[in-house]
Parts: C-alpha cells; structure tokens; sequence
C-alpha cells in the first residue's frame, strides 16, 4: 500500500515537472524575435556569434540591433549657369590689362606711329596672334584717326568683340539622337584641367537636372580615375572606370553602354593626355571614337587648352585638331593669365568656338563663354 502511494506521488511529480516544461517552452517560442518589417530585410539583425544566446537575451530589443540607415551622401547642388559669370566676372577683369593697356594708349591726345607700335605689341604680348593683330589695328587706325570717330572705349569694344566672334555656335552638344544620349569627348594633354572640366561639366548638367554618367579614360593615370570618381560622387553621377593600364577605348565603350542602359541624357569620356607622336595620338583618339560609335554618335568634342601656355598651347591645339575633329574648345586657367588673347588666336588657329572658360580651381569655376561679356570685362565695364 506504502509503495503505491509512493509511486502515485512519483507520478505526480514527473508529471508537474513535464507540464512546467512544456509551459516553458510555449513561452520561449513567443518570445521569438519578430521579423523586422520590409523595409529592414537587408539590415542583419544578429551577428553568428550571438546565435547561441538564451531565447530571452535575443528577444530583447536591444539598441544596438536598431537597423541604422545607411548613410545617404550628402550631394551638392552645383550652381546655375547663369550666376556664373557675374560671379566670375571679376576674375576676368583681374587679367585685363590687355583692354586697359589698349584703352590707356588708344586715349593718348595724338595716336603717333610709336603709339601703334606699342597698340600692336601689347596685342601680341597678350597672344592675340599676329594676323588678328594686324586685322585689329588697320581697323582701329581707320576708325579712329581716319574717320575721326571721337570714343575710343566705344570703338575698341566693338572691334574686339567683332574680333572674338559675337555669332559663332557656342552650344554645347549634349544630347543625342534616337533616344541615345549625347555623348561628349575631352581631350587635351596632360595638366591642362581634363579632369578637373569633365567634372565640371557634370555639374553643369547636373545644375540642368541632365542624367549623367561619366567615364574615366584616361587610363594611364590612377590619380586621374580616383579625381574623376571623386567629381561624380559629389553630385551623385555614375562613373565608369577602368584598372590602371586598361584600354581606354574599352573604358569609353562601357560608359556609352552605361549611359545607353540607364537613359542618361549625356555620357562625357575623360581621354589620356599623353602627348606623344602625332600618329600615336592619332591612333589612341581614333580609336576610342570609332569604338564609341558603335553605339551612339560623338556628338561634341571638346579641347582643353591651358590660357597660361602661350604658343606651346597653340602648337598642342593644332596637333590635337588633326587627330580627331575637334568641334569645341574649353580655355582654362584664364583665372591666372593675363593673356586673354589666346582666345581670339586659337579660334582662328583651329577655326572652331571657344565654348567655355575655366575662372579657377573651384568646383563651379566654369562658364560657358559670352563673348560680350568677355570683351566688357577686359575693358573693364
Ligand atoms: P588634366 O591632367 O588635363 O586632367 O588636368 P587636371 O584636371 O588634373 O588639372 C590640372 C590642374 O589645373 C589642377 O590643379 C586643377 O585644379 C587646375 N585647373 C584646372 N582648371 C583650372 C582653371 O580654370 N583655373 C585654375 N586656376 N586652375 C585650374
């Protein structure tokens, strides 16, 4: 009799025991973590190491599994155009002496022969080009000492003016045809401000609410690629890019593809500024044009030139524009020259528009060229 009683305890024991067991894990299973809602599904909620924990230490929700958003880059808003140069109008001014040298001589109470001379010789110091000189000069001589035309400023304005070209074509062609984006082609050598434009126009277009994307071809120079990505996360443009070494025309291949996949309105192709033979330069462009259309039109190439490199400048302008059909120039640095000239011989030079100027090493530091209010900042007006 003791010994059943005993084993009816025994029994009610193990059986108290078995449902305060499965009690206990009922509970535990509701404690389960909730999957996070939607929008957190990338976000890991649990590092491996802590998969062993008791149900109770991961059920809490501790602060540190609060799924942080990833970090948004912050991108600039590049400036309009159109406040462009009334900022950067000064720093044009800053290099004209060319019209204020001109003004001061061209005021003189007799405009004798010596006065010409040195009329002509602060032309050409300021690289203006010997056969604009002589167009320039045989013009004002007329204009003032022949027919006696009393304002000086007036005159020298609107010969200058008629000198830097008021009608030539200065868009840019960013846009292409067929749905198929416009595609822009930099080329220019080493140091003249490649990169530094390319990135530039990205912002002017981005400005425009233009779609982007960008492609580093200059392949030779890592640095060259690291700048140009640096310029397209700023203001949050694609770029696509090549190893060091890499074939720059397979680089500008990708970045039309690129651009063509993703609907952009413009693909600009940074090029390798080595200056080396003229057939070698031949080839490299050649080559990257032809393999870029294949799939769109180049539809602008522009030049960059350095305004600070005088005849040298000049001498690399003319060897680019026979390698591949140069249909714009951007002149930059004019920021540190006194030599505005240049702008006048190198349009002659190649017989394509200056399009743009690059006024200093800021982001936005670009403008599209205004011939009037070039001339109007040389004379200082
Ligand atoms: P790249 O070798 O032709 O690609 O030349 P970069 O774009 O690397 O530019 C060479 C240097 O020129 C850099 O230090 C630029 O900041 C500078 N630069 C480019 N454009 C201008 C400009 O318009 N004004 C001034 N002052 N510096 C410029």
């Amino acid at each position: 009799m003791d010994s059943l009683v005993l084993v009816i305890l025994l029994v009610a024991v193990v059986g108290l025991a078995l449902v305060g067991l499965v009690a206990g894990l009922v509970v535990s299973g509701r404690r389960k973590p909730q999957p996070l809602p939607d929008t957190h599904t990338d976000v890991v909620v649990s590092p491996p190491e802590e998969a062993g924990t008791t149900p109770t230490e991961v059920s809490a929700p501790p602060a540190t599994i609060e799924p942080e958003a990833p970090a948004a880059p912050t991108l600039e808003k590049p400036e309009g155009t159109a406040s462009r140069l009334v900022r950067l109008r000064q720093r044009l001014a800053d290099q004209g002496s060319l019209g204020r040298g001109l003004l001061a001589l061209l005021s003189r109470d007799k405009l004798d022969e010596d006065t010409w001379e040195s009329i002509e010789d602060t032309l050409l110091t300021a690289d203006v080009g010997v056969k604009p000189t002589t167009e320039l000069v045989e013009q004002l001589r007329t204009r003032l000492r022949v027919d006696g035309a009393s304002d000086p400023r007036t005159v020298l304005g609107e010969e200058l003016l008629q000198l830097v070209g008021p009608d030539l074509d200065r868009r840019l062609q960013v846009t292409g045809d067929d749905g198929k984006p416009g595609v822009v082609l930099v080329v220019g050598v080493n140091g003249a401000g490649k990169t530094t434009t390319v990135g530039k126009i990205s912002r002017i277009l981005v400005a425009e609410d233009r779609h982007v994307v960008l492609g580093a071809a200059d392949t030779f120079r890592a640095a060259a690629v690291e700048q140009l990505a640096t310029w397209g996360e700023r203001v949050g443009v694609d770029v696509v890019r090549g190893d060091e070494g890499a074939d720059p025309a397979s680089v500008a291949f990708r970045a039309v593809e690129a651009g063509i996949d993703a609907g952009a309105d413009t693909v600009i192709v940074d090029t390798a500024g080595r200056l080396q033979n003229k057939q070698g330069l031949m080839d490299e462009l050649g080559k990257v044009k032809r393999v870029i259309e294949k799939l769109a039109p180049v539809t602008e190439v522009l030049l960059v030139l350095d305004a600070t490199t005088g005849q040298n400048g000049m001498i690399q302008a003319r060897v680019f524009s026979e390698a591949v059909d140069v249909s714009g120039i951007v002149l930059t640095k004019l920021d540190g020259s006194a030599k505005g000239g240049i702008v006048v011989a190198v349009q002659r030079e190649l017989g394509v528009p200056v399009k743009l100027v690059g006024l200093g090493e800021g982001a936005d530091d670009l403008a599209p060229f205004d011939p009037r209010a070039f001339v109007d900042a040389l004379l200082g007006g």
